[in-house]
């Protein structure tokens, strides 16, 4: 046995709190003691922080900064929604037109027709999807257009009219 042995927990944190006491006494001078005191500390300010309901002072601010900086990243998502749109429809007529030649010459291309067409569609719905999502109806008419365009063109594809690759 140590000749100050540890004083029990409970009345090292009531003379804590009352401010004096001879187990207090005792924790500033053992280790482990002022360790168990600083560990209760720590909590407490946790405890305090986690209680605290209000929100930091610069929240509105910094939200309304936010939303006033928002429209130009959106802006350029739409502009990046047309690319996609684009290239999937250029991609996609391309991956026709070449599908329609490799069907005029090799005569295999009725399944891989599908396949490409359907790839066709899958760009097609995902380019829309990006723009439908940022820029919504204002640009719906344009999108019907294209879509219109492109749908002719399967037509004409698919209805064997002579092609430009044909003629
Ligand atoms: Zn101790």
């Amino acid at each position: 046995m140590t000749p100050h042995p540890c004083p029990d927990l409970e009345v090292l944190f009531a003379e804590l709190e009352e401010g004096e006491g001879p187990a207090l006494d005792h924790a500033a001078e053992c280790d482990a003691c002022s360790a168990v005191l600083e560990e209760h500390r720590l909590m407490e300010n946790d405890l305090y922080r986690l209680a605290d309901p209000l929100p930091p002072p610069t929240l509105v601010a910094s939200v309304m900064a936010r939303v006033a900086a928002e429209p130009i990243p959106q802006r350029r998502e739409v502009w990046s929604g047309v690319v996609i749109l684009l290239t999937s429809l250029l991609g996609g007529l391309g991956y026709l037109l070449m599908n329609d030649q490799a069907l005029g010459r090799l005569g295999t291309g009725v399944a891989s027709f599908i396949v490409e067409g359907r790839l066709f569609a899958e760009g097609v719905l995902s380019g829309a999807h990006a723009l439908w999502s940022t820029a919504g109806l204002a640009v719906a008419i344009t999108l019907a257009l294209l879509l219109l365009t492109s749908l002719l063109g399967l037509k004409r594809l698919a209805g064997n009219v002579p092609t430009p690759s044909e003629a």
